[in-house]
């Protein structure tokens, strides 16, 4: 299996890089970005920004890699897109108001496509919509239909073994029609969608879908769109043998000052930084305000380490599957409770629905954009 999977040029772990929404995505250290083989970034991020550093990319004729290896990312690194329609699909299944995401605008396929284009990445991920475990089957038989059609407007602008084909559906026979109409289609990668509001709907059923899509992808590379809370790496990839998971729970961990010790989260105050060795815990220490913009780069850097390291090897404390669902029970335990004083594992369920602005805007509320100008 691990001959096969050689093929892909794709890291265990894939964080969500906010390049065109953050300018510290741009900037060292960041921009170097040791930290993964591969990031993730959005159409959707593209589309809305209005940052002037896109705007002289594109008037220049570069693709949005070459614009960003100018200025210092790593050429051989692999660049993932996405649609970023994630939140914009969350608000038309009803999900969003829910979840506290507002909805500026809606964003078309051949929108996307421009941004895919003109961005030069490495792969790029089809069109989905969210299949959720109430649907009806007639609902069930639109999306997939519509997911296909999507599919096949994709090919005309890019070739198949660039293209990650997201797998949605609860019941074999959905999943069995979508993964078939792939590989007709010579598509080689692929991921599973819908993952956040099925761990809200059944665990169980996610656990089902999990392994039936691993067993069913068994030679290609399987992506997991999705990480609702950190304790779920170890699972994805250790237990259910998923190759690859994206993430932008990482930052949200950082801007709301939580440090990551494998995969448990402590707040920064409880921090041992001596203990690790990582890049950024070499510039912490306790004296430093922790609402500073360094502080928060620093403790971001620690906890893409912390979860890279988890994301490549397995963490002893959580070797089975027995063991990850106790925690996943337990983390049920613990939401159901109000406020507890100390969670083991802090459910960080609103985390992957968060957008980069919202997370700015999160550090602003808690102080980090003090120390810088508002309008930066
Ligand atoms: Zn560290």
């Amino acid at each position: 299996m691990g001959v096969i999977r050689e093929r892909y040029k794709l890291s265990r772990l894939i964080p969500k890089n906010h390049f065109c929404s953050m300018p510290i995505f741009r900037e060292e250290p960041l921009i170097s970005w040791p930290f993964t083989d591969t990031v993730l970034f959005t159409a959707y991020d593209v589309y809305r920004s209005n940052d002037f550093w896109l705007d002289n990319v594109i008037k220049s004729g570069q693709t949005l890699k070459e614009g960003l290896v100018e200025l210092g990312f790593p050429k051989e690194k692999t660049l993932v897109a996405d649609t970023g329609v994630f939140e914009l699909e969350a608000k038309k299944a009803g999900l969003a108001r829910d979840l506290g995401i507002d909805v500026d605008f809606e964003m078309s396929n051949e929108q996307i496509f421009e941004v895919y284009e003109l961005s030069g990445a490495d792969y790029y991920v089809a069109p989905d919509l969210i299949v959720l475990a109430t649907d009806s089957t007639e609902v069930v038989s639109k999306k997939v239909d519509t997911i296909k059609q999507n599919l096949v407007d994709l090919l005309n602008y890019i070739p198949a073994s660039k293209i990650i084909a997201v797998i949605q559906g609860h019941t074999k026979v959905v999943i069995d029609d979508l993964y078939d109409f792939y590989m007709q289609q010579g598509i080689s990668c692929f991921a599973i969608g819908g993952v956040i509001p099925l761990y809200h709907h059944s665990k169980d059923l996610l656990e089902k879908v999990l392994k039936y899509v691993r067993e069913l992808a068994k030679s290609q590379w399987l992506h997991v769109f999705g990480l609702p809370i950190i304790a779920l790496l170890n699972y994805y990839l250790h237990d259910i043998n998923i190759d690859s998971v994206d993430t932008s729970a990482l930052l949200y961990l950082s801007a709301r000052r939580q440090y990551l010790v494998s995969s448990r989260t402590q707040p920064v105050r409880e921090a041992i930084f001596k203990r690790c060795e990582c890049l950024g815990c070499r510039n912490l220490s306790p004296e430093m305000a922790s609402y500073s913009q360094e502080f928060f780069i620093n403790l971001y850097i620690h906890n893409l380490s912390e979860a890279a390291k988890l994301a490549i090897r397995p963490n002893p404390n959580v070797g089975t599957i027995i063991d990850s669902r106790m925690k996943v029970d337990k983390i049920k335990q613990h939401s159901k409770k109000e406020k507890t004083p100390r969670q083991e594992y802090e459910p960080i369920e609103k985390t992957t629905w968060l957008t980069a602005e919202e997370v700015i805007k999160m550090q602003r509320k808690e102080g980090v954009g003090k120390t810088t100008p508002e309008n930066e």
